[in-house]
């Protein structure tokens, strides 16, 4: 018999209701003869509300605290899901992290699964049960309660299909599937039907908020297929597989944007070993997350620009760090925000020339500016306007032959 792992997400199990609805989703897998173990994630919102409170008994609360707190939410959906399928008449229980356990390392509030015990549940399913497990959350070998990061019941769900060599791993969610770009943003967005784990991951990280990035980072390294389908819609979702598994005649799978980013730049820096370093020092220790980073070459070989990207809720932090940075000189330190970062991803351009020409062309046909551009394998970035967003994604869209049904 064949092991599925299915995740339920927040929304998924937003209300009494929608958990109801769920069950019946877990059942369809049962009647299908499969064994099932099922991951949830807390009820929408009660993560957040745990936080919220936690920080209004300390502004500084305990880290460990933190976790037996915020973890709470995932045994709440866990109990509700298995007493609708008691109800239902199927044999069904909640597990909760410890009484398996699973094992974490690492620092709380962010570690990472590096074991599950898998006998209870083997048991369990072989008798005919449907376990199911609380996601996000774990124990230490210190036997204190972890959790493994925001969102992070995706990664709970993979690492289960991981241990129990799951032949399928179904993420539930409330959208129908990854899109080639966020379908409120533009409309002719179309559902991708498969995706490669590394252009899901690139459009992860940069805002697709279907599924969190690290977890299919995990998902890439054990080569566990993933499906992302709705809860509620009775459709077919997205595929994240490995690449070869791909026959896809598109160059560009997929195009983000993203919003709230400012830009800053440093004009005539020492063009010197060591510069660049003092100058993202602070701002790293800081936390302040940098984006794209270009350099110029220095035309007198003496100094040089130096620009990059924040978030622009950091854009202060960041003001401050540079200005109180004794270890650097500059001639000029300049803020813009209201840019934004247009994306386009597809392993197709590794093998086909052109893209960034294309790219720039659509985008130049609109008039729209582009102020600073970054490349990888598999990606182009390009820095404008915030305001020319939507105008961006529409040129690329077509461009890119992504309007057209797959
Ligand atoms: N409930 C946790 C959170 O809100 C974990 C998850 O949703 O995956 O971050
Ligand atoms: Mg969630």
């Amino acid at each position: 018999m064949k092991i599925v792992v299915l995740k339920f997400g927040g929304t998924s199990v937003g209300t009494t209701n929608k958990i109801k609805k769920v069950a019946e989703i877990i059942a369809s897998y049962k009647k299908k003869n499969f064994k099932v173990i099922v991951v949830s994630s807390a009820m929408g919102g009660v993560t957040n509300e745990l936080i919220k409170k936690s920080l209004e008994i300390s502004d500084n609360y305990s880290d460990t605290e933190h976790d037996v707190l915020v973890s709470a939410g995932e045994q709440m959906a866990c109990s509700l899901i298995a007493g609708r399928l008691i109800h239902r008449g199927f044999k069904s229980r909640s597990w909760l992290s410890w009484q398996l356990p699973i094992i974490t390392v690492g620092r709380h509030k962010n570690s990472r699964i590096n074991k599950i015990n898998k006998n209870k549940i083997m048991k369990y399913l072989n008798e005919g049960g449907i376990p199911i497990v609380t996601g996000f959350q774990g124990i230490n070998y210190e036997n204190r309660i972890t959790t493994i990061g925001r969102g992070g019941s995706d990664a709970s769900a993979i690492m289960f299909a991981k241990f129990f060599k799951a032949e399928r791993c179904v993420i539930y969610t409330d959208v129908e599937g990854v899109y080639t770009t966020d379908p409120n943003k533009l409309k002719k967005a179309k559902k991708i039907k498969v995706i490669s784990y590394e252009e899901m991951l690139e459009m992860a990280s940069l805002g697709a908020k279907v599924m969190q990035p690290v977890s299919i980072q995990d998902a890439r390294l054990n080569r566990i297929d993933i499906e992302v389908k709705s809860s509620f819609k009775k459709k077919s979702g997205t595929l994240i597989t490995k690449r070869s598994k791909i026959i896809n005649n598109k160059i560009v799978t997929g195009i983000t944007s993203t919003q709230n980013d400012s830009k800053v730049s440093l004009i005539g820096v020492k063009d010197k070993p060591g510069v660049a370093a003092s100058i993202f020092k602070p701002l790293s220790k800081n936390l302040i997350n940098v984006d794209m980073v270009v350099q110029n070459i220095s035309a007198n070989g003496k100094d040089t620009d130096l620009t990059f990207t924040v978030k622009t809720e950091d854009l202060n932090k960041t003001k401050k760090a540079i200005q109180e940075n004794k270890y650097i000189n500059y001639r000029k330190l300049m803020f813009e925000k209201g840019v934004s970062k247009i994306s386009v991803i597809g392993v197709g351009m590794i093998t086909t020339p052109g893209v960034t020409f294309r790219m720039f062309q659509a985008l130049a046909n609109k008039k729209i500016n582009i102020q600073v551009i970054s490349t990888s394998e598999i990606k182009i970035s390009v820095l404008i306007d915030t305001k020319n967003t939507k105008k961006a994604l529409i040129a690329l869209h077509k461009e890119f032959k992504l309007d057209n049904k797959k």
